[in-house]
Order: structure tokens, then C-alpha cells, then sequence
């Protein structure tokens, strides 16, 4: 059967287990990405609940077709050809509770602001660093995301995923994560991150909000928030920060198309208004072109652009 068959069956196969699903067919990925840029894909499915999810994953698996799943989509970016692709957006998974054991259980889709207010509003303190990430707990496990000296690895306990291949649910601790600088073992795309548990410990209410507006009013200070972007563009070698080596290789502000390194921080690079997947990707590799000869560092993108 051809691949646009099995496609058309799949599509058909979710339409009947779930009429009433959240699935928008050729839909443009710019709108569902922080840097704003991407084309079409062939489907954005918008499961309401995990079983919706599992059920989808099921469906994809015997098709064979891979989804990529999508959290707030702030460090990814799609190209800017349509593709064929089915997207699996966790949005609408978000379930957020304190267990009997007093630690939080949030689900995939849960944003990273909201979960830190809600550990804010049960008096338990580790996550006031995370909120103004704006990433999913999924994505942000995924990438072990972390701001002003913290990370999620310091206070997630477990997590459960599903293996994409196997279809077997399974718990990980934290020791089995592999955790490091922006890394995570799922990484190596084989799990959809389901949920996670978070130990944190009791603290202040109010020096709690106060340590979150703080956080919050030196991002909005530091980071070129009035414009769409993917956050950092590079990972941080060792030893150095991205945005010092380009700001002394002089790059600041040089742009490609719309895409332009920030003149507020180098560390971003930013969407100007018209910008293309294209012109980011061709600015990344101007700017670790440049580092690496003047500086001879080989600076890693930590903005996850995937190819088309
Ligand atoms: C303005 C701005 C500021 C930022 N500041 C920070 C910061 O301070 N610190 C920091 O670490 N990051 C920061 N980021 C980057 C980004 O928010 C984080 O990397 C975040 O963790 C990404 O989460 P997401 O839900 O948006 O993931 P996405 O961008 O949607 O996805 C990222 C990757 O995770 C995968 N993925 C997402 N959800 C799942 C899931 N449930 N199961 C399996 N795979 C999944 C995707 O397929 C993709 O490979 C910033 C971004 C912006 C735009």
C-alpha cells in the first residue's frame, strides 16, 4: 500500500475510535511553535486525555507510522515544507495533583509555569527555576530542562513512558534517566513521556512567589521575550557561555531573512516577522562557522530543527 494510503486508513481508523477528537488535517506548525515558523503537516492530532493518547499510539504503531510528538513546541522547529507527517500534541493532557504521599503528579502536557505554581500554591519549594520555561513537563524532562541553577532532574522522582515500539508502559527512575546538561536517555526518541512524579520539599508560600517573580522579572530583563523565538539557540560548552563567544565574535544582530541574533541577548537568535525555518537553520551555521574560527569552540544547537 502506498504511504499516503496507510496514512489516509490511519486518519480514517482515529476518526472512528474518536469522533469527536481534536485532529487539524494539513495544519501549518508555525502556529504551534515558539519561533513561528514551519509548514503544513499532514495532521495535528490534540488527544484530550492519556488513554486518548495510548489508544492513538496503538493505532500509529500498526500502521506503522512514526508521530512526532509535540509539547509547547518551544524548542522545536518544524520545516518549512508540508510534510506527511502526524503530530501528537500533549496540550490537552493535564492532570496536576498532590499525591497521598504529598509529591506532584503532573501528566505530559502540564506547562512548566503551571506546575511550579501549583508546587508555589502547596507550599513546596525546588521548582520556583522553572517557571518561566515555557515547556511541557514532556518536553521538559526530555530535555532536562533548567534556568538559574536548577534543573528538572533536581526534583523529578519518576516517570512513566510508553515505549513507541513495544507499546509497554513503564516507570523509570530518576537514576535510570540518564539525566545531564540538556540531556535526557529520551533522547534517543524511542518513549512518549507519559507523566512524572516530583519530590519537592516544604517551604514558604511567599518566599516561595517572591523567588518566582524574581526568576521571572530577570528573564524578562535578560531575554528578548517580545519577540517569538526557540529560547537558547546553543547548548553551553563547557567551560564558556554561547552568548559571550558570539557576542565577541561580533555577531550580534547579524541576520539571515528574518532571523537575527538577538541584540538584547546573543544567546537568542530571534523570528523579526518573516522569518523561515530556512533562514534560522542558515544562521545557526553562519554563527558556529564564525565561533569556530575565531574561537575554534564547535557550538551544538540546543533549538531541535527537524529536517524535512
Ligand atoms: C522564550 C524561551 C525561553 C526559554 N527558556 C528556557 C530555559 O530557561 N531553560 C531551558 O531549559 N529551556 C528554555 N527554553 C526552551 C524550551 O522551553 C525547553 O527546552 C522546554 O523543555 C521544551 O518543552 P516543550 O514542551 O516546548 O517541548 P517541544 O519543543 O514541544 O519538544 C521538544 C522535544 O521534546 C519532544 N517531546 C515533547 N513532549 C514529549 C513527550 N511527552 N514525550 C516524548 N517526547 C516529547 C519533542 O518531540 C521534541 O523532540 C526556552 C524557550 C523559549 C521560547
Amino acid at each position: 500500500m502506498k504511504q499516503d494510503q496507510v496514512m489516509e486508513r490511519l486518519l480514517d481508523a482515529i476518526r472512528e475510535t474518536f469522533p469527536h477528537i481534536a485532529l487539524l488535517e494539513e495544519e501549518k506548525m508555525a502556529a504551534h511553535c515558539s519561533f513561528r515558523t514551519g509548514g503544513a503537516v499532514r495532521a495535528l492530532l490534540l488527544p484530550g486525555t492519556e488513554e486518548e493518547l495510548l489508544t492513538i499510539c496503538t493505532l500509529c504503531r500498526e500502521a506503522e507510522v512514526e508521530p512526532i510528538v509535540l509539547g509547547n513546541g518551544t524548542n522545536l522547529v518544524f520545516p518549512d515544507e508540508r510534510s506527511d507527517r502526524i503530530v501528537l500534541g500533549t496540550e490537552k493532557i493535564q492532570d496536576l495533583y498532590l499525591t497521598p504521599e504529598g509529591e506532584i503528579f503532573a501528566s505530559c502536557g502540564v506547562a512548566l509555569s503551571r506546575l511550579a505554581s501549583f508546587a508555589c500554591e502547596n507550599a513546596l519549594t525546588g521548582l520556583e527555576f522553572a517557571s518561566g520555561i515555557p515547556g511541557t513537563v514532556g518536553g521538559g524532562l526530555l530535555m532536562n530542562a533548567g534556568a538559574y541553577g536548577g534543573e528538572l532532574k533536581d526534583c523529578v522522582k519518576n516517570v512513566r513512558v510508553l515505549d513507541k515500539k513495544s507499546g509497554k508502559i513503564s516507570g523509570f527512575e530518576k537514576k535510570d534517566c540518564d539525566f545531564s546538561y540538556r540531556h535526557s536517555i529520551f533522547q534517543n526518541g524511542e518513549a512518549v513521556l507519559l507523566s512524572a512524579r516530583f519530590s519537592l520539599t516544604q517551604g514558604d508560600k511567599n518566599r516561595i512567589r517572591e523567588e518566582m517573580k524574581e526568576l521571572n522579572r530577570r528573564r524578562r530583563e535578560k531575554q528578548p521575550l517580545e519577540f517569538p523565538s526557540a529560547g537558547s539557540t546553543f547548548r553551553r560548552p563547557e567551560g564558556h557561555y554561547a552568548a559571550a563567544l558570539i557576542e565577541e565574535c561580533g555577531l550580534k544582530g547579524r541576520s539571515i531573512g528574518g532571523a537575527k541574533v538577538s541584540e538584547k541577548h546573543a544567546g537568542f537568535i530571534i523570528n523579526t516577522g518573516n522569518a523561515t525555518t530556512e533562514d534560522l537553520a542558515s544562521l545557526i551555521r553562519v554563527v558556529q562557522t564564525e565561533v569556530y574560527e575565531q574561537k575554534q569552540i564547535a557550538l551544538q544547537p540546543e533549538v531541535i530543527i527537524l529536517q524535512g
